[in-house]
């Protein structure tokens, strides 16, 4: 799918990055954020989409203007080829301060982990040219350091792999309760229990949010169904719910 703007005013703008993934690669999505000439890139991918992505995130905004990087955990379609974002570019990556000792066994070179600043468990607020963007403490889901970006301005939540769905060919959700066949099995498997899913609700709803963008699958617009999704997600058992002798 070729990029796609999911919101702009005229100093802020939301891309989704062409899908660059290919073959058994788990699909996934890049999405940029720019406010006033400035970005941040969140869950780069991996070596193999890593140099197309890079072409691609340099068409709509010279990699100088790129500020920020946001890891939201540890997995490899996330942080593989975080050494070679943070050489070509002056951006400062934040990963979980869970998982800043494991991603020099990625290749990270010291040189570059200076760059890197650790996201405290409580979270902290991205300050990208004045726009305040939280990263809000996603722990369990799935990763056990994990975080979303909360975007006030667009009223995007970029939740990572909550949400992520596998195998349907649209890019946009439009009948909710056919969708969930995708998303099923992916939640029930990688979340560790409902629990986390209560509180994650909970934490959410005070946000005004129109679109609910995963790192994988679809993106979840309107806020009807961001509230179905909110729904399902709060009632769905999974991880170690499931688990028996
Ligand atoms: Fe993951």
């Amino acid at each position: 799918m070729p990029t796609q703007v999911l919101f702009e005013n005229a100093e802020h703008r939301n891309i989704l990055l062409e899908d660059f993934t290919s073959g058994q690669m788990v699909q996934a999505n890049q999405h940029v954020i720019i406010h006033k000439g400035r970005g941040i890139l969140l869950d780069p991918g991996g070596h193999k989409v890593y140099s197309k992505a890079l072409d691609e995130l340099s068409t709509v905004l010279p990699l100088g203007a790129l500020d920020y990087i946001l890891f939201s955990h540890q997995d490899p379609d996330i942080i593989a080829a975080a050494n070679g974002w943070l050489m070509v570019t002056n951006a400062k990556g934040f990963l979980p301060q869970l998982w800043i000792r494991f991603i020099t066994h990625f290749g990270v070179d010291e040189l570059v982990m200076e760059n890197i600043v650790p996201i405290p468990d409580g979270g902290l607020v991205i300050d990208l040219a004045g726009a305040r963007l939280p990263l809000l403490p996603a722990h369990f889901l799935h990763s056990a350091g994990n975080f979303q970006l909360y975007d006030p301005l667009a009223k995007i939540l970029y939740t990572g792999d909550l949400g992520a769905s596998l195998g349907q060919t649209y890019v946009t959700v439009t009948n909710f309760d056919d969708h969930i066949q995708y998303m099923e099995g992916f939640h029930r498997r990688y979340i560790a229990s409902n629990k986390v899913l209560k509180l994650w609700a909970q934490m959410v709803a005070p946000l005004d949010i129109e679109i609910i963008a995963p790192q994988h699958g679809a993106i979840i617009a309107g806020k009807e169904n961001v509230q179905r999704f909110i729904q399902w997600v709060q009632g769905l058992a999974c991880g170690l719910d499931l688990l028996e002798d």
